[in-house]
């Protein structure tokens, strides 16, 4: 078997092989913990979810890391220079605001001038979203889930080597600027040349930027600034990093070798942040290809709109989960099963009878998997990639993820009534190993966040609020951990913490 993905590297699709036999290492660009996350910004992380998922249902071994943007993503992030102000302090002004209105519940977040705080809690909101949604590296966090404020380190190694190999310099404005010119393949990715930036870049760029750069489209790597609340000592300055600075480092850091095999993002990741991504690694290692293949998800539209905050067009998964955009809760299963079924490569709109037709798949899903239970009295078989649904589904994914194929082999087979259901099981257990939506314990009707009567976890909960009132927030990190390595979603609210039993 073949399996063939879009690379936006070469605008093609092509074979997928990786660099070494039988493991995937791939990185996707998460989220800036500014908001909670919202189902544009999921269309994209689940995306990459599915690539993993699919992968690991040909044998292949993967290891997913994902970064949480917690400093230096600025407000201009579509030009390349790291103009505008750090999006993790806008967000304290904002929230003082919804504090006030009380628009972010009592206590959520104590200081909003403390951006540590704002981005703790927006993280943990949207690892309870990732988990509930599914999105299998969420449940790894601890090893596979990198702070950019936690490795500041290598994001410092990085830059002082690529000052060292002629590709960085100190700008006449203090600031460590990339310099674009140092790098020929810089634009490659995104179809961009050096003149077309140029005078793109036209009314746009200062006196003072002229004099600080030598090409307009240089980009910040670090931004020596004492008024900064995160900063940190540097040979260039108390400051603080860029946000592309920040995803080279802690990929090729975390993997440990120049050369990964997927990097996924949304769309509009391509242009700057990507391209000075492979500019960074590679100017740094001085290998050919940073990743192999660069995979990007098309935009969710609202209306035709693309889905962002600073549109403030966007429903986030709570919004949709609890019920506030179609009026009545949703099941977590539903919302993923309807971000994962249009092709990635195409733009999707998001609709309230998508959604009614995705809740009709899910619970024939789960209808099926109910009635095949009753038969088999939970006797599940153990079957093989070649049998003919399974077979179907992975033949019809690995031709660029195609979904509708994938989907159209499973559901009119789990229309039909088993004439093996120990078999039937066998085929849906590795057909939802990547869909996700039917688990044995959700019953479609249930909602998020129904406690948990287990009572080992019910202490670990009250440990955790304990640990989060003393502020020893490592304590707290660790019992969630633990909670969620018995298998279960943690959710801190107002009222403290519970935590729901989920299968990933
Ligand atoms: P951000 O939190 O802004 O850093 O974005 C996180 C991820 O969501 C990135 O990969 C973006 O490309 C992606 N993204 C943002 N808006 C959308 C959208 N409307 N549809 C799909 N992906 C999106
Ligand atoms: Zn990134």
């Amino acid at each position: 078997m073949t399996i063939r993905f879009y690379n936006t590297l070469s605008s093609q699709v092509e074979e997928f092989t990786p660099v070494e036999a039988g493991k995937v290492r791939m990185y996707s660009c998460g989220p800036t913990v500014y908001d909670f996350a919202h189902i544009g910004n999921f269309r994209s992380f689940l995306f990459a979810d599915l690539i993993r998922r699919f992968l690991e249902l040909t044998g292949l071994d993967v290891e997913h890391v994902m970064n949480i943007t917690d400093v230096g993503h600025m407000t201009d992030d579509a030009v390349a220079d790291g103009a505008g102000e750090d999006k993790m302090q806008v967000a304290a002004q904002r929230l003082k605001e919804d504090k006030k209105s009380g628009k972010v519940p009592e206590g959520a977040i104590e200081n909003p001038d403390d951006p540590y705080q704002v981005a703790r809690y927006y993280t943990e909101a949207f690892l309870e979203d990732a988990r509930l949604l599914g999105l299998k590296v969420a449940f790894e966090a601890r090893e596979n889930i990198l702070h950019a404020t936690e490795q500041i380190g290598p994001m410092q190694e990085m830059i002082a080597r690529l000052i060292d190999r002629g590709h960085a310099y100190v700008g006449g404005d203090g600031v460590v600027y990339y310099s674009v010119e140092s790098f020929p393949e810089y634009g490659h990715l995104s179809g961009n040349t050096l003149d077309h930036l140029q005078s793109g870049a036209g009314g746009r760029v200062s006196d003072a930027d002229q004099a600080a750069k030598k090409h307009p489209a240089d980009f910040m790597l670090w931004k020596p600034d004492s008024h900064h609340i995160m900063k940190w000592d540097s040979p260039w300055g108390t400051g603080y990093p860029g946000w592309h600075i920040e995803c080279s480092a802690m990929a090729l850091k975390r993997f440990g070798v120049d050369t990964i095999d997927i990097h996924t993002g949304g769309e509009d990741l391509i242009f700057p942040h990507h391209e000075c991504e492979i500019a960074q690694s590679c100017g740094a290692t001085g290998a050919d290809s940073f990743a192999r293949f660069w995979m990007h998800a098309r935009f969710l539209l609202v209306e035709g709109e693309k889905m962002s905050k600073s549109q403030g067009n966007f429903f986030t998964v709570r919004d949709v989960l609890e019920g506030r955009v179609t009026g009545r809760p949703v099941h977590p299963a539903v919302l993923r099963y309807e971000l994962l079924k249009s092709h990635y490569r195409s733009n999707m709109n998001f609709t309230v009878k998508g959604l009614q037709d995705s809740a009709g798949a899910v619970k024939r899903l789960q209808d099926f998997r109910t009635k095949c239970e009753d038969a088999s009295g939970g006797e599940v078989a153990e079957v093989g990639n070649s049998h003919p649904v399974i077979s179907e589904f992975i033949s019809a994914l690995s031709d660029d993820l195609n979904m509708s194929g994938a989907l159209a082999a499973v559901l009119p087979w789990a229309a039909e009534s088993p004439s093996d259901p120990a078999e039937a099981l066998g085929v849906l257990r590795e057909i939802n190993s990547v869909l996700a939506v039917a688990p044995i314990d959700l019953e479609l009707s249930e909602t998020s966040g129904a406690g948990d009567s287990d009572p080992d976890v019910q202490s670990l909960c009250r440990q955790l609020d304990e640990a989060r009132a003393n502020k020893d927030y490592s304590s707290a990190d660790e019992l969630r951990q633990k909670i969620i390595d018995m298998g279960y979603n943690v959710h801190t609210g107002r009222e403290g913490t519970t935590a729901e039993r989920l299968l990933a």
